[in-house]
């Protein structure tokens, strides 16, 4: 059986693409990225083990979902679980995909994978290549201004310009023992929010 290797979900998130999105991190990754956001995630391996057809039917259950965002990790280590969950998705209902991957486009159509071209079908945003540190511009849906956008179909082609210039922002999610956070952080973020836990913790301790 087919299965993913998943490191991280958010269930409905409004900070990685367009609209309200269900986000996958996968686990795994074949880069190591100067300054990645998620080192956790880079180790290959197993987390937590997850049918695609029923990661899909999770998806297609939460209300108002309008799109899914994959991160990682790398996904395309992991194409062929991917490829069933996108497919079952979309025979179900027409969501947006949107996919982040350390290959660049060029490298991906070069490795003439047929479980990976099938994938790129069924995308309507990649964005592609490593993070560069210097590079970060501090705006948009990427890490740095070196990873392009592809618009693999006209989904979002008319709100382009979202993608690379909006404001950043991110979101924290709290869970039982952990936070979450989603998004890509603005520069300062750590300090900025270092500052405001503080400030919480002193209103807790008055
Ligand atoms: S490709 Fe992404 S997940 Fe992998 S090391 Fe680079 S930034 Fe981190």
């Amino acid at each position: 059986m087919t299965v993913l290797n998943v490191a991280e979900i958010c269930p409905a998130t409004r900070a990685l693409g367009p609209g309200q999105r269900f986000v996958i991190w996968v686990q795994g990754c074949c880069f190591n990225c100067r300054g990645c956001i998620s080192p956790d995630w880079i180790p290959q391996t197993q987390a937590t083990l997850v049918d695609p057809l029923q990661l899909a039917d999770c998806i297609l259950s939460v209300p108002r979902t309008e799109g899914v965002t994959i991160s990682g990790g790398e996904p395309m280590l992991q194409a062929a679980a991917l490829s069933e969950l996108f497919s079952y998705l979309r025979q179900k209902r027409d969501l947006s995909i949107i996919c982040f991957s350390g290959f660049t486009l060029k490298q991906l159509q070069a490795k003439a994978d047929p479980t990976i071209n099938k994938v790129l079908t069924l995308i309507d945003v990649l964005i592609d290549g490593q993070y560069i540190p210097e590079l970060n511009d501090n705006q948009g849906w990427r890490g740095s201004s070196n990873q392009v956008f592809h618009f693999l179909t006209p989904r979002h082609l008319s709100e382009a310009d979202l993608f690379t210039e909006r404001k950043r922002d991110v979101e924290i999610h709290m869970r039982d023992d952990s936070v979450l956070m989603v998004g890509v952080p603005p520069h300062n973020f750590s300090t900025d929010f270092e500052g405001a836990v503080d400030i919480a913790s002193k209103f807790t301790e008055a």
